[in-house]
């Protein structure tokens, strides 16, 4: 355990956060455990130099699967919680049983959410979510899944015939180590997302529908609220109905992304929970009254729950990414335009020199209307696009 020279005074809400993992959530999370007087500490291979240690400034140096350096975070902290579903949920569930260290969300949730398969077969038995049709009676495309360790569409392959399928398997089961399942094509018109947070006592609140861009299966930009009149929209309501059922189905507290497809009949599907703040809930830090890591925080260490609505009229989020070259410069175009427009607002992660397809950063655009936010964006995008040629 390292921790600051000098600990300062701790308010009389002050909780002791343990958070599993050290990437950018946990460096958000951190931000707003200083704003509510919160004290966090992360496990993480790099211990202080990871980009949440450099925040927080207290760190256990440890693997996410090590349960020996799980077990010392859980020796300095009250509420332990992740940044990350890819962690030993063996040894979450042995602290929960303990019942020392309060563990939000229950590591039964991360476990069901951390295999894909397991988490769409616990999704299949709630009721009001669709999944699409199950495992039977579907051809080619099909997009073959790995069913842990996946993130960024780095698991994930297409499989558009029966010699495909054959190559996919072997490179995405790494020779048989890595298990796969095959989910059927989902013909979408566009990709949904919806932050939801769920407290101590069970209580459900959503943030605004959101519509997601991926490119290369990572997410690239995020428009918040979703382009459709929420009020009226059936398929808007259908979706955030969908979320809240989801989640309501899981166990423990904290915020969770619910990532939907919006399907050509007007249906929604449900494609993936994640159970902690998500990309998609980046516009939330500038466009919310309660951002999402604030909000994850305030559930799992039981405090009040925060205010889901927007304080801007429109929003929109640009994910900036390691450049395919491999260049800072390429990937700095969309920080520097970004600094130069009015309504953008930068999170630079600070981490290690850009890799491709790293996540260096987002942008945050906010305004008074659909309309100039969707300019700005727009003109980000392009100069981006344009760097990275
Ligand atoms: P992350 O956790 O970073 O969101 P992931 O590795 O878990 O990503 P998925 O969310 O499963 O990956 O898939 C990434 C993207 O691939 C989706 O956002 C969607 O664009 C596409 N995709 C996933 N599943 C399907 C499907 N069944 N049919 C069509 N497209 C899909
Ligand atoms: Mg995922
Ligand atoms: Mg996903």
């Amino acid at each position: 355990m390292c921790s600051a020279a000098s600990e300062p005074s701790l308010p009389p809400t002050s909780v002791r956060v343990g958070v599993v993992g050290g990437g950018q959530l946990g460096q958000m999370m951190a931000l707003a455990a200083h704003r509510l007087g919160v004290k966090l500490t992360c496990l993480d291979p790099g211990g202080l130099a990871s980009p949440t240690g450099k925040v927080c400034g207290a760190a256990v140096t440890g693997g996410l699967a090590d349960g020996a350096a799980i077990r010392k975070l859980a020796a300095e902290v009250d509420v332990l919680t992740v940044e990350i579903e890819h962690i030993d949920t063996a040894s979450l569930a042995a602290i929960e049983a303990e019942g020392k260290v309060a563990v939000h969300p229950s590591p039964r949730t991360l476990a069901t959410i951390q295999d894909k398969l397991l988490q769409k077969r616990h999704l299949s038995t709630v009721d009001g979510v669709s999944l699409g049709d199950s495992w039977h009676t579907w051809g080619y495309p099909l997009m073959l899944k790995a069913r842990t360790l996946a993130y960024d569409g780095r698991g994930n392959a297409v499989v558009r015939s029966a010699a495909e399928a054959e190559s996919a398997f072997s490179s995405l089961s790494r020779g048989g180590a890595v298990p796969l399942y095959a989910e059927r094509w989902a013909e979408f018109v566009s990709e949904l997302a919806v932050m939801v947070a769920r407290a101590r006592d069970g209580t459900v609140v959503t943030y605004p529908l959101t519509v997601t861009e991926q490119r290369d299966s990572m997410c690239h930009t995020v428009v918040a609220p979703a382009p459709v009149a929420a009020s009226v929209s059936e398929q808007a309501l259908a979706a955030l109905a969908v979320a809240r059922k989801a989640i309501s189905s899981l166990w423990g507290a904290g915020i969770f992304g619910v990532e939907l497809f919006h399907m050509k009949d007007g249906s929604v599907l449900l494609n993936e929970i994640a159970p902690r703040p998500h990309n998609s809930g980046h516009y939330t830090m500038d466009a919310c009254v309660t951002e999402q890591h604030e909000m994850h925080l305030r559930c799992v260490a039981g405090l009040p729950l925060g205010d889901t609505s927007m304080k801007v009229a429109a929003a929109a989020m640009y994910n900036v990414i390691g450049s395919a070259d491999g260049k800072l410069s390429t990937t700095l175009a969309a920080v520097d335009a970004a600094l130069a427009m009015p309504c953008a607002a930068l999170h630079w992660y600070g981490k290690a020199p850009p890799k491709p397809r790293r996540k260096m950063a987002h942008v945050n655009l906010v305004g008074g209307s659909r309309h100039e936010v969707a300019i700005a964006l727009r003109k980000l995008e392009a100069i981006a696009d344009a760097a990275n040629g």
